[in-house]
């Protein structure tokens, strides 16, 4: 992954929000946000999984815990399988810890951009 991601996504992630944080940038017609990377479409949810939190498992997908599709606030975000079933709990509750560590990273990274304007 390309260094300047991170501050790609912290651009157009708004993180002002005590609730989800929303993508200020390109939506797809399934109402995803989307970003462009290295010639890569990327969705911002699985983006900043796997940036912050981890690798998604082969097969695996990133799903939101609060229905908002635009939201990719590490918390909000859980792995799910495609059917769904409730036998990756521990996977699920696994990455909590590095959710919240990678939510302090961005509210940090987002006072010290405001801090130097
Ligand atoms: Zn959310």
């Amino acid at each position: 992954m390309a260094g300047n991601t991170v501050p790609i996504i912290l651009e157009r992630l708004d993180t002002s929000s005590e609730g989800c944080w929303e993508w200020q940038g390109g939506v797809n017609s399934n109402g995803y946000g989307v970003v462009s990377l290295e010639g890569k479409m990327w969705y911002t949810h699985r983006l900043v999984w796997s940036v912050f939190i981890g690798p998604i498992p082969e097969g695996m997908f990133v799903r939101h815990r609060c229905d908002n599709k635009l939201c990719s606030k590490p918390s909000h975000l859980e792995l799910g399988t495609p059917r769904d079933n409730r036998l990756d709990y521990t996977n699920r509750q696994l990455p909590k810890e590095r959710a919240r560590r990678a939510e302090e990273i961005l509210e940090l990274r987002r006072a010290s951009t405001q801090g130097s304007k």
